[in-house]
C-alpha cells in the first residue's frame, strides 16, 4: 500500500520544495534526501499514480519529462553521464504514489541497484 501523495501538495504549493523548473505539464525539484550530488525529481502535474497507470493519452507527458531530464542534466553539469530511475509501485521501491523520474548524477553510480 502506497502512502499519501505528498507531491500533489508540492504541485499545489501547500508544502515547499526547491523547484527548478515548471510549466503547464511538468515540474522539477530537488529531492529532499539526495542520493547523489545531483538528485532531481521530475513529475507530471497530472495525478498519475504509477508508471503502470500511464495511459496512451499521457505518453506525451513522459516525452516532456525525458526532454527536461536531458536539458537539466546538461545544465547541472552531468556531461560525464547520469541515471534516470522510475520506480513502479511497492515491489519497484516506489514510496510516493505520484509518477516521478529521478535524475541522478555527479558521482560514479554503481550497478546493480538494491
Ligand atoms: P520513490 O522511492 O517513490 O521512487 O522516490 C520518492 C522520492 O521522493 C525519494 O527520493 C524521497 O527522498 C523524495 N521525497 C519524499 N518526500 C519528499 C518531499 O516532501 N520533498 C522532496 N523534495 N522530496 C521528497
Amino acid at each position: 500500500m502506497l502512502p499519501d501523495n505528498i507531491f500533489m501538495k508540492i504541485i499545489d504549493g501547500k508544502i515547499p520544495a526547491k523547484i527548478i523548473y515548471q510549466d503547464e505539464w511538468i515540474l522539477a525539484f530537488h529531492d529532499i534526501h539526495p542520493q547523489a550530488p545531483v538528485h532531481v525529481l521530475i513529475i507530471p502535474r497530472k495525478e498519475i499514480r504509477t508508471h503502470a497507470q500511464i495511459g496512451q493519452e499521457d505518453f506525451h507527458i513522459l516525452a516532456k519529462m525525458h526532454a527536461l531530464a536531458q536539458k537539466l542534466a546538461a545544465e547541472l553539469g552531468l556531461q560525464d553521464g547520469y541515471r534516470l530511475i522510475l520506480n513502479c509501485d511497492v515491489a519497484g521501491g516506489q514510496t510516493v504514489p505520484h509518477l516521478h523520474l529521478h535524475l541522478l548524477g555527479g558521482r560514479q553510480l554503481g550497478w546493480p541497484p538494491g
